[in-house]
């Protein structure tokens, strides 16, 4: 990567970036999208029921969505502990949602050309030259909750993610790709283009 390059990624990547305050993953088991934003009073119970400290309030005005809990997974993914679920007075988080597997938080997505493993491979079919930095990671297989169900890695080496990937995120806050992790969730019912987050921002950038 160029220094410009890494200086545009580290500029980029300054979390007040309105590109940042979009990437909305919502707790688990919460409602649709659209459905949330109707039921959510921005009470907060769920906010000061996380142990981890996870959920924060948006400060993003856009479409009215301040003061709505969401997860910033690239700084701490949900530990799927499900203690918020049951707090919410209105439905916009269903309280029958009590198993880690029951939830859908949104679905992990690696980028394929920043990702260790993925380079690694690349360098050993020849696909690409070494550079002499290569090696393999297996932090988002360590840390997901559902290794082997959620994520394996197909041929040994490469990280692959299942239908049954929850969306908690604790993968993209382990990976240890800088400025911009090597995986990213994309949320649950939000279009793309719109809540992608900033792996994405950038992949529509063409960068
Ligand atoms: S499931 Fe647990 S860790 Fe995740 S947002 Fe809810 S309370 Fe926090
Ligand atoms: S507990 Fe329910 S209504 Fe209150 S902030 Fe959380 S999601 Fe919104
Ligand atoms: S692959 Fe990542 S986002 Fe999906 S369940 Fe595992 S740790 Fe969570």
């Amino acid at each position: 990567m160029s220094i410009w390059q890494e200086i545009k990624n580290t500029l980029n990547s300054f979390p007040l970036k309105s590109s940042y305050q979009i990437n909305r993953m919502r707790p688990p088991g919460s409602c649709d999208e659209e459905m949330f934003m109707k039921l959510c009073v921005r009470c907060a119970r769920c906010v000061e029921a996380c142990p981890y400290r996870v959920l924060r309030r948006s400060s993003a005005t856009k479409n009215g969505e301040i003061g709505t809990p969401y997860i910033y997974a690239e700084i701490a993914g949900c530990q799927l502990c499900m203690k918020c679920t049951s707090v919410c007075p209105t439905g916009a988080i269903d309280s029958s949602i009590v198993e880690m597997q029951q939830t859908s938080i949104g679905i992990a997505r690696i980028n394929e050309d920043t990702c260790m493993n993925h380079i690694y491979a690349k360098i050993e079919s020849g696909e690409i030259e070494p550079d002499g930095t290569a090696a393999l990671c297996n932090s988002c297989l360590n840390s997901c909750p559902l290794r082997e169900e959620a994520i394996y890695l197909k041929d040994g080496i490469i990280p692959t993610i299942t239908e049954k990937c929850t969306g908690c995120g604790l993968c993209v806050e382990r990976c240890p790709i800088k400025p911009v992790k090597a995986i990213a969730v994309i949320p649950k019912g939000m279009p793309d283009a719109e809540t992608a987050g900033y792996f994405h921002y950038l992949k529509r950038l063409g960068k």
